[in-house]
Formats: C-alpha cells, structure tokens, sequence
C-alpha cells in the first residue's frame, strides 16, 4: 500500500470549527460547530454552510479544528453540515493546501477552483451509479398469460437474464447487437412498470466495456520505456518519456495503465485540451477494457461533477482528462501520465494560476505513484530534470511501425514573389502532393484574413480602440474576406471603414495573411480540390473540428490551419505540410519564444507521413540561415535543448531562477503603478539577505499589452535563484499589500512561475 497522509486527528471537543471560504481574503473562518455535531465523525474535508457577511450565507470546507481564535468576539454557528464523509480526503486536501501555499493564493479560493460547479455550489455528491431492470413477483406471475409484443418480449428477457435479485443492466438493453434486442425497448419498460410487473433499481457502477483489443507488439525501446515504469513498482517516481512524433508513446501508457489497472488501482491521464479527442477516448476505451471516464471544459456541469463522484467513489478506473482533472480524488491511485508535458495548455492563465504537470508531480509524490511525463518535444524544465537525473529519462528514438520520418527541407522565399504569403515553389509542391493523391497542411499561425490593414496613401493602419494608446498601437485583424476589423485581445470588432478615416482616400489595403485569405487564395489557386479551414474562427464547437475532417475524409485535399492542427487528430493521408510564416516567432521578445517555436515546428512537421505513406515538410522563411532552424533541422529537438539549456542558464532564466508576476490593472496608468511600487517597497523590505539568492525586483514596467479593453495594465517582475527565497519573500510582503489601500484601487494578481511574461 503507498503511504498516505494521515488525516488530520480527530479532536473529541473542537471548539471550532476551521472554514476556508471562496473569498479573495487569504484567510480562514472560525464557526462553532453545529448542534448535533458530536454525533458525526470529524468534520475535516466536510462541506458546510456557515453565515457570512451581510450577503446571508457561504459555502465552504472544514479544514481544520481547533481552539476558537480569541480575537473573535461574536462567534457564529455553522448552518448546516452538507457532507457527512469527507469531500475532500486526507492527500487531497494536503495537497490544495500545498497548491495554495505555492500559489500564495487564499485556500477557499484553492478548494473552489478544485470542485465541478455543482459541488462548489454545496449540491450532494451526485449519483454514479448504473440502472436495471428486474421483473417483480406480479410481473413473473403474469408472464405466462401476457399478450406478445413488446413488453411480453422485454419481460421474457429480464426473467431470463437476471441474476437473482439484479436485473439486466440498461447498457444491456440498449445494445442493439444483442440477440432479442427489444427495439423502443424504454417505452416496454414503462408499460410494464404501470402494472407493477417490472421495476427500475440502482445497481453497482456499469461494468459494461468493451473486451480489451490487443495492441501492436511493443518495439525494443518501448518495451524499456514499459519496463521502467513496472520497475518503480507502484511508488512515487517521475520518469520522462521523450520519443519523437509517432514513435509510440500512447503504446506505452496503455501498457503502464494496464498493469495500474491489473494493481487494482486508478490511473488518471491528462492530455491537453485539444488531444482530448473521440480518436483519443476510442483508443484508450477498446485497448483497456474498462470503461473510461473523460472529463474536459465542453462537459455540462452535472457531468464533471458525476466523473468527480466517480473518481472519489474509486468506481472509475481510467480518467482521461484536461488540465483541471488534476484535481480529482483518486482514493485507488497507481499511476498519473501526463501526455503532451510540454502544453501550454496545462498552465491556467487565470484565477488560481497553477500548472496542471507541475502539481501533477506534487500530488504523485503524496499518492506515492510514478508520474509519467510523455512528449516529443519536453519542455526545458523537465529536461532539465531529466538530465540532472531527478526523473528517469526514457527514449523513443524512431518512429514505430513502418511509418519513416518525414524529410524536412527549408525554402529560401527572399526576394520571391508570394501570393497570401506562398511563393511559387511552395505552390508547386502543392499541387504535386495532390497529384500523387496526397493530403497537404498549411501552417499559419494566424487565423483571420490579415493582421493589418493600411492606408496606402497616409500610412494610417487600423487600431483596436480600447486596447492601444499613442505609444502602444494594437492592430486589429482583418477578417470576413476582408470586410470585418476584430481585435484578438479584447473581441472589440467593427466593419472596415470605406474610406481612410486619416486623409480620406481609398487605399486601404489588408497586409499579411492569415489562415482566411490563405484559404481564399489556395480555393482560386486549385479549383475542385477540397480546402478546409481549422482555427478557433471556423470551429467553435468542441466536436466541430472532429465533424469537418470527418466530412474531409481521405481523399487528396488542403488543410489550413492554426496550432489547433498541429496535435490532436490523426490525419492518416498527410504527405505533405507547407510551414509559411514562422519568422514573427524567431525575433520574439520572450525568452521562452525560441522554445515555444521550435515545440511548434517539430508538432507540426511530426504530423506529416504518420502511417506508412511518406511525408515531406516544407519551410519557407526570409531567413534560412537562422541559428535555430538550423540547429533544429540537423539535431532535431534534442540538440536546439542542448544549445538553449545553455543560454537560458547564463542568462539566469527558467528553469535556472525562479519567477513571480504580480500585475495589476486600473483605468489610470497611475493607479496601478503606484498599487505596484508599494508592493516593490514590500519585497525590497523583505528581501533575503544572502546573495547568492539573487533576489530582483523588475518594474513596475507596462504589461506586455499595457492596454486592453481600456484598462491599463502594468506589472513587477521577482526573481531569485531559488524557489525557497522567493518564497520567502512573497510569504513575508503579501499580507502587507492585501492590506493596502492602494491594492483596493486596482484589480491585482499574483502568477507563481508565470509562462507569459511579454
Ligand atoms: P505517439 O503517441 O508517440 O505519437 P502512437 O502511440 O500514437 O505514437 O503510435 C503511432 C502509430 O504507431 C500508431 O498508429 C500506433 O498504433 C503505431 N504503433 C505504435 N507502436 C507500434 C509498434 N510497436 N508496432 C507497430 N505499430 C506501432
Ligand atoms: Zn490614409
Ligand atoms: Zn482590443
């Protein structure tokens, strides 16, 4: 058994009881507790709901009990205890209250984030269990006599199929491929049930799945992969699975989840949030046979929180899910993966700021199981694990199967006249995967029809009105063929005017192109050749994009897309994918752009020839000669970590320091600048006095948007050598900026190892 947490000891005369609260406040509540509470077990994980404020009443967790703080002079009850057993369990709760600790964010706040909305808004643990259907005594009597048809068919089969005192489990029925089946076989059931001669029952969690499909037989370095993580033998162990696109990966987690599962425990997958495809469910669901569970952002609230129930009740087995599944309980656990490491989805950009890999490997380490950590292209923190030896590094150096890696070969476009952004020669190759009845992906990452749109005669371009300033233009997005202004950080959207608002001439012409105008060209350029259109414009919905490719199939066709076609979804016919525009990212301000591009560059490459057709990869750029692309098309992604680790630590950055982000925003530029040096006042106050911490205090300096949707954002940069430090720092100067009257002027957040900085 892996050793848990103990929980925390139950105190026989609790004086109080110990509330965190979803308020901004980082603070906890004292209630006495209810009448009646000796009779129940320690409320500690307990949900309650306790008054608050001239609002009327909260909900909120017990985390503790203890002496009633003395500074309280009117102490009030508890209202009502929701949950009889813990919410919350022992590791889960040390855990959030770790999270909170590193997050230095209030723990209500913390526990708030972790629930699905209808537990957070105190509704009982929903139901989990599955429905069946048995035949009554009236009804077995009645059997003999009853009229054929439907219900007399049903009846037969529940008489036939029961377990004594069970029933025949819905799925069951609903299965069409079952010899007998009862077609409207509901509307029998009812009828049935009015007589009284059948009845609906709960029983134990369906165990309905499909039989467990083999897979293919594992490769050498596959087999490795599988027999190190056997080898942490259930415990706590971090272990880097770094294998190039295609070279098996999923294999390996489906042959570690299965043996968690052969344990008798519970693993828990994440994946990022646009991998979490049907493909994906499918496989997981034929290869393990058990049922899987999915929990993701386009699931209704009632349905999280039934997966939740699930997870705490240990029916579920297997939980593929987003970023925010990290916070299930996982009273069985054996194991965690997280595919795809490197996303930046598993980040939360607001709210409480976690990382959902980062907690992943705190929550491993109190469950006392191997976390798993897959991707083609891991981000430099967890190489740098990796190669320092905290997590055992395993490699998956070729592709599996038959499938070849696809050649990349880079087209010099200085010079070249290009039509939306394709020079000829990209457009030839083209038309000649076509030719061969090949599939083609263009990559741009940039929806829209045009980033900018100029005034030819003046020089006026268009600007979102609320997000810039005469220092910080923010261009707006030409889309609509052209027709339609949209700004992409505040939504602001308006029609393209008809004439220049500067000097009123017509000239306006849109600059650049995005994945529209890319289509439209692509659409005039090869007519009768199917082009489709992927990015957050063309599919809103969740299962959108699944439907399109599905109406695409396989014949020879264009894909244009964004990042969203660079994972997720398998495209079997792909032979050839065009990268157009990439060079905005060489020249990026951030010091994790040159990491975030090459991810990009090796994903998308990575999607060409995956089954046993070849790929090929094209690269038009204006500037061939760029160290990173050469660096990436000789050494692949292992040699640009070797030549950035490097860099990043003589320029002490992540993952070589440690970073904080606290920004604020206000409608005066003032405002928030001088809510932001009081809190520079705070750290500097409090700044460790060794060196060799190397505690900084950057700023305030503008936001990297200093304006959007009219507020004005600025921000101070901390960093240290250590996580120790600058936690120390943020520890001793948060409860004097809470407490500030400047801080009540602004909106201000804190992000603990912040991925956006520019
Ligand atoms: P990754 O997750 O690394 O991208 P997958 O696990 O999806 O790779 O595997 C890519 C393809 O190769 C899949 O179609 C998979 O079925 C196939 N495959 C994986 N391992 C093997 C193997 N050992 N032999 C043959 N085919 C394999
Ligand atoms: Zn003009
Ligand atoms: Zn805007």
């Amino acid at each position: 058994m892996p050793a848990r947490p103990a929980s925390t000891p139950f105190s026989p005369d609790p004086t109080a009881w110990r509330v965190a609260l979803h308020v901004p406040l980082p603070r906890l509540f004292d209630y006495l507790p209810p009448a009646g509470a000796a009779a129940l077990p320690d409320p500690v994980g307990c949900r309650v709901r306790v008054p608050f404020g001239r609002s009327g009443d909260k909900i909120g967790v017990v985390v503790a009990t203890g002496p009633l703080d003395p500074a309280i002079g009117d102490p009030k009850a508890v209202l009502e205890r929701i949950d009889e057993a813990p919410l919350f369990d022992g590791e889960l709760l040390a855990s959030l209250r770790w999270l909170a600790r590193y997050t230095h964010a209030p723990l209500g706040e913390v526990l708030a984030t972790a629930l699905p909305g209808p537990l957070r808004h105190g509704e009982p643990l929903p139901d989990t269990h599955a429905w069946a259907w048995r035949l009554t005594g009236a009804g077995a009597t009645a059997l003999p006599g009853m009229r054929a048809g439907r219900p007399a068919r049903l009846a037969t089969q529940l008489q036939a199929g029961q377990d004594p005192g069970a029933g025949v489990a819905e799925d069951r029925l609903d299965d069409g491929d079952r010899p007998g089946h009862v077609e409207d076989w509901r509307a029998a059931a009812r009828s049935l049930a009015k007589r009284g001669f059948a009845e609906r029952v709960a029983i134990a969690p369906s165990a309905v799945a499909p039989e467990p499909g083999a897979g293919p037989r594992l490769n050498p370095d596959q087999q490795a992969a599988v027999d190190a993580v056997l080898a942490t033998d259930g415990h706590f162990h971090p272990l880097l699975l770094d294998g190039v696109t295609g070279s098996g990966k999923t294999e390996v987690y489906l042959h570690a989840i299965a043996d968690c599962l052969a344990r008798g425990r519970q693993a828990l997958v994440l994946v990022p949030e646009i991998g979490l495809t049907p493909q994906t469910l499918s496989r997981f669901r034929t290869r393990l046979g058990v049922p899987v569970h999915a929990l993701h952002s386009g699931l209704a609230d009632g349905e999280r929180a039934r997966v939740w129930a699930a997870a705490a009740r240990g029916e579920a087995r297997v939980v593929v899910g987003t970023r925010s599944a990290i916070f299930l309980p996982l009273p069985d656990a054996g194991l965690i993966v997280i595919d795809e490491e490197h996303d930046g989805s598993f980040k939360q950009l607001d709210g409480i700021r976690y990382h959902a890999r980062d907690f992943a490997l705190v929550r491993g380490k109190a469950l006392d199981v191997p976390v798993l950590l897959g991707s083609a292209t891991p981000s430099l923190e967890s190489l740098r694990n990796a190669r320092a030896g905290r997590y055992t590094h395993l490699r998956l150096r070729e592709r599996a199967g038959n499938a070849r890696p696809p050649r990349v070969r880079v087209i010099d476009v200085r010079k070249r006249p290009l039509d939306a952004g394709l020079s000829p020669e990209m457009l030839a190759a083209i038309q000649q995967a076509l030719d061969a009845g090949g599939q083609v992906l263009v990559f741009k990452n940039r929806r829209g029809y045009a980033p900018v749109l100029l005034c030819h005669d003046c020089g006026w371009s268009a600007q979102c009105p609320r997000c810039s300033t005469p220092l910080h233009g923010t261009p707006m997005t030409v889309h609509g063929a052209g027709r339609r202004l949209q700004c992409h950080h505040c939504g602001a959207r308006q029609r393209v005017p008809d004439a220049c608002p500067d000097c009123g001439g017509l000239a306006l012409q849109p600059q650049g192109a995005g994945t529209e105008r890319i289509e439209d060209a692509l659409k005039a350029r090869f007519p009768g050749t199917p082009v489709l259109r992927i990015d957050r414009g063309s599919t809103q919905r969740r299962d959108a994009m699944e439907q399109l490719l599905a109406e695409f199939g396989d014949a020879p066709g264009i894909l244009v897309g964004t990042q969203m076609l660079a994972k997720g979804h398998d495209i079997a016919g792909l032979t050839l994918v065009a990268v157009v525009g990439i060079d905005e990212g060489l020249f990026s301000a951030d010091f994790r752009a040159p990491e975030k591009l090459a991810q990009l560059l090796v994903q998308v490459a990575g999607r060409a020839g995956r089954a046993d057709k070849p790929g090929e990869v094209l690269l038009q750029t204006h500037h061939p000669g760029h160290p990173l692309l050469e660096t990436l098309l000789n050494g692949g992604y292992g040699a640009f970590a070797d030549t950035e680790l490097p860099q990043r630590e003589a320029a002490a950055f992540p993952p070589f320091s440690h970073m904080a982000l606290l920004r604020a925003e206000a409608r005066q530029v003032e405002v928030a600048e001088a809510f932001l040096r009081m809190a520079r006042h705070q750290f500097e106050a409090h700044a460790p006095a060794q060196a060799d911490a190397a505690f900084e205090v950057q700023g305030p300096i503008p936001a990297p948007m200093p304006r959007r949707a009219g507020y004005q954002r600025s921000q101070l940069l901390l960093s240290a050598a250590g996580r120790r430090p600058l936690h120390a720092v943020l520890d001793a100067a948060l409860p004097a900026i809470h407490a500030a009257p400047e801080a009540r002027k602004v909106r201000w957040s804190l992000d603990v190892d912040p991925i956006d900085l520019y």
